[in-house]
Order: structure tokens, then sequence, then C-alpha cells
């Protein structure tokens, strides 16, 4: 999908904005619940994915919160320098912000199977989604902020699956493996700069989303663990997720931790 469908709602006074959000993956699960708890009238929210989400876009009408919204395809490695550029113009148009954060949240689990089974193409839509037009957003995100005045902030949605082998998930385990490493580089390069971004590659638990029904429906080995989670209510809803990850992406030592998991600050 090579288009630049681009939406926008909520207020125009730009002298409102201190801040500037991206969100990728917002037109539902984690990232649409992420996104709605990102709306506010101080805050220009800049959401992207392929399909679009009435509820967000009513929700910023409602309560004057302005959001752009950018209908992008991010297995796309051209489409994504086409939303690179964009998000770089916005971002050197609000240089004077307080603070920049780059939620990079879009994520696919398929190919899911025997690493027998795996061909180009789902490897490779694989490591564009989850790994390659994350690293191009993120620099994009960091070469327009370059030199800002304003705070920086970096969160990459990894999982456990990025620590812990699962059978039959392997592009996913490491496409999200390398989000891990890549997030430690971008902490030990901004290390050396004088107001370093912040970065943390934080895995969320296990969602009830799409992106769940969709490993329901597959065949791997240890399904069965995925399907009682669902049938003993052990999924987090998204909203629950993207409360706690709102509030952690609000920590004063946001970034101390370049990998972090959720789970491991329960009841913080
Ligand atoms: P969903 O499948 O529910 O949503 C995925 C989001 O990513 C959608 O908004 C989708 O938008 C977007 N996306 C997918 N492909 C593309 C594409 N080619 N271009 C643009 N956007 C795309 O997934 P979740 O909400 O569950 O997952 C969100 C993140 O959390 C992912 O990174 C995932 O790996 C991670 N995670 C999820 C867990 C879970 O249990 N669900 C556990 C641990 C981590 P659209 O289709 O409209 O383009």
């Amino acid at each position: 999908m090579a288009q630049d469908a681009s939406e926008k709602t909520g207020a125009a006074d730009e002298r409102r904005v201190r801040e500037i959000a991206i969100v990728t993956g917002a037109s539902r699960g984690l990232g649409a619940a992420i996104a709605e708890r990102l709306l506010a009238p101080h805050r220009r929210l800049v959401c992207v994915a392929r399909s679009g989400n009435d509820a967000l876009a009513a929700r910023a009408q409602a309560s004057g919160a302005p959001l752009d919204y950018l209908r992008h395809d991010l297995s796309d490695a051209q489409d994504t320098d086409r939303l690179a550029d964009a998000l770089s113009a916005l971002l050197r148009a609000h240089r004077d912000a307080r603070r920049f954060v780059l939620v990079n949240n879009a994520g696919i689990v398929e190919p899911i199977g025997r690493i027998e089974a795996l061909r180009s193409e789902g490897i490779a839509a694989a490591l564009q989604v989850n790994l390659a037009s994350l690293m191009r957003l993120t620099a994009a995100f960091l070469d327009a902020t370059d030199g800002a005045s304003g705070e920086r902030r970096i969160l990459g949605i990894s999982s456990g699956a990025a620590r812990h082998p699962i059978a039959g998930w392997a592009p996913y385990c490491a496409t999200k493996a390398a989000v891990d490493m890549f997030t430690r580089c971008i902490v030990d390069e901004q290390s050396r700069r004088a107001n370093p971004a912040r970065a943390c590659a934080l895995a969320p638990g296990v969602l009830d989303t799409d992106m769940q029904s969709t490993i329901r429906s597959a065949d791997f080995p240890s399904i069965d663990r995925f399907r009682e989670l669902k049938t003993q209510g052990g999924l987090i809803s998204p909203e629950q997720a993207a409360a706690r990850i709102v509030a952690y992406l609000e920590r004063d030592d946001f970034g101390s931790r370049p990998v972090d998991d959720l789970r491991e600050h329960a009841g913080r």
C-alpha cells in the first residue's frame, strides 16, 4: 500500500502543543490503546497503520486533542521511507517541543511454523515490519530531533519471545531479539551525545488482541499454553497494558533499563 493517506483531527492551535508522540500500529490492539491514552490537547499524536481507527478519531475530535493519522504499509520499504520523510518534516516543524516520543509498536507474529517451511516472502515481511521499519523510523526520529532541546524517548514494544525461544516462532523471536539489541545500541550511541535520547525495548506480557487469535489458530508445539491463557482469563487486556506502558513511558528513570519486561514491575 503505497499511499500518502493522511487524516488530521482535533485542535489546530499549535501554540498549545508541547509534545509530539508517534505511535505505530495504532489501528487496533495494544497500539490503539496506547494511542487513546496519549490523546491530550497539549500533545500532537501521530498514528501510523494500514487501516484507520474511527474510534480514535472520534475521541480526538471530542477532546480537542490534535491527531494526525498516517496510513502506510510498514512491510514496504519504499512506503516506510515516505513515512519517515513525513515524520521528519513534522518533527522539524515542532523543534521547540518539550518532549518527543516514538512508540514502535507495530508488529506481526507470522510466519508461524517449522523453520523448514520458511520462505523468502514471509521472512522478508517479518524482518521489514518488526525490525527494518522500526530502525528506519528511529533513524528519522533521531535525525529530525538532533540538536533539539526537548527530551526524546523511544519505546520499542518487544516480547518475552525476544528472550526465550518458542518453537515455530523463529522469525518473530529473532526480530524481537534484534529489536532488543538495536535498542541497546541506541542507548550506547546516545550516551556519547549531549541531550541523549532515552530508549527502552519493553515486553508487555501476553495480551488479548488479534495477534493472540492468530497465534491460537496456528500450529506449533506449545499452542496449548496460549489456548489455556485465553480460556482461563490469563490474557492482559490491551487497555490495562497500555495504562501501565504509558505510566512506564512517563517515569523519570525511563531508559535506565534498555531492555525491560512489564511483568517485572508488578504493582509499580
Ligand atoms: P495486533 O495484531 O492486534 O495489531 C498489530 C498492529 O500493527 C495493528 O495496528 C496493525 O495495523 C499494525 N501493523 C501490522 N502490520 C503492519 C504493516 N505492514 N504496516 C503498518 N502497520 C502494521 O497486535 P498487538 O496489538 O497484539 O501487538 C502490538 C505489539 O505488541 C507488537 O509489536 C507485538 O509483537 C507486541 N506483543 C504482543 C503480544 C501479544 O500477546 N499480543 C505479546 C508481546 C508483544 P494494520 O493492520 O491496520 O496495518
